[in-house]
């Protein structure tokens, strides 16, 4: 079965989706609200084949960019794909508001921004296409049939969000892993996740278990050098980013529990209360824009840091 990526530009970022020529053909994350008629439709009409034929819209997590498009595309295929989310990121689906709660509960603590929440507000009007009920809830471990012998099984790879999952290609061990790789990030220059601990069991999951013969990440994420890596990673480059992710993950995890030891500090610095985890790890890039991976990462160190103190002197 091949396997068609679609790009679409969002800003500083570019969002992959991917056509899977199936018998029922899928698409796996579906970009921002205007992505399925401007990106996909002339893509699958340049191969050949109509975007009404889709029948399975796979979301690998509920991000604004990867679901932002869902509504749009089902409306495209006569309302008659499946749409797949997890359990846990399908409020996200369900609600534009539930991502702006998302923005007031965390990075909105840290960025400031007297606009914020209107400007989240705008964003998720603009950027999603519809709230809507998803048809199949997931949580790990399913198998869905793509019809004649293509099946997709689905691995949980919480971290990113709590709700992030794979979609492994059966038999030819294609992964789709949306942002659950970030290696060093995208275009912020910092890796984003809510939750470090299981993130990081994501990956030595991908790694040690799944071990992807192709794996096709969300965006272009970027080496060390800040060289993105390509649509499509094979073997040896899907290893090879598993172990820079964990990597990346064992240096901001220590630098992150060593200053919150020693208590945050409020300082003028854009990256206050963490500027000495930023000066450290030699992020200097501004870690106030949009979606602000830097905040909501340390955010989760800072939270799994408080609860594991309390547990230690309750
Ligand atoms: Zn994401």
């Amino acid at each position: 079965m091949t396997i068609h990526p679609l790009v679409s530009p969002w800003g500083r970022f570019g969002l992959y989706s991917f056509f899977l020529d199936a018998p029922e053909p899928a698409i796996v994350d579906t970009g921002i609200a205007s992505s399925p008629a401007d990106g996909m439709a002339p893509a699958l009409e340049a191969l050949g084949r109509s975007i009404a034929d889709v029948r399975w819209i796979l979301l690998t997590h509920g991000h604004v960019d990867h679901v932002g498009g869902a509504h749009a595309l089902w409306e495209l295929t006569g309302r008659r794909a499946e749409v797949v989310i997890s359990e846990a990121d399908a409020h996200l689906l369900r609600s534009r508001r539930t991502h702006v709660q998302q923005y007031v509960d965390v990075r909105s603590q840290y960025l400031s921004d007297p606009e914020g929440v209107e400007r989240q507000t705008a964003m998720a009007a603009d950027a999603i296409s519809g709230e809507m009920e998803p048809s199949v809830l997931v949580r790990g471990g399913e198998t869905l049939s793509l019809g004649g012998d293509v099946t997709v099984s689905v691995h949980a790879l919480p971290g990113h969000t709590a709700g992030s999952v794979a979609y492994v290609v059966d038999g030819q061990d294609d992964v789709f892993v949306g942002d659950a790789v970030q290696v060093h990030g995208a275009a912020n220059g910092f890796p984003g996740y809510e939750d470090p601990r299981s993130y990081r069991a994501s990956l030595e999951h991908l790694r040690d278990a799944v071990r992807p013969q192709h794996l096709y990440l969300g965006h272009p994420y970027r080496t060390a050098g800040g060289v993105p890596y390509g649509v499509e990673l094979d073997r040896e480059q899907a290893q090879r980013a598993l172990q820079e992710s964990l990597d990346v993950e064992a240096r901001v995890a220590d630098a992150a529990s060593r200053y919150l030891r020693d208590g945050l500090q409020e300082t003028g610095s854009a990256h206050s209360p963490f500027a000495r985890v930023a000066e450290e790890l030699g992020y200097d890039k501004d870690p106030r824009l949009e979606p602000s991976p830097f905040f909501t990462t340390l955010h989760g160190y800072r939270v799994q840091f408080e609860t594991e103190e309390l547990r230690g002197h309750g």
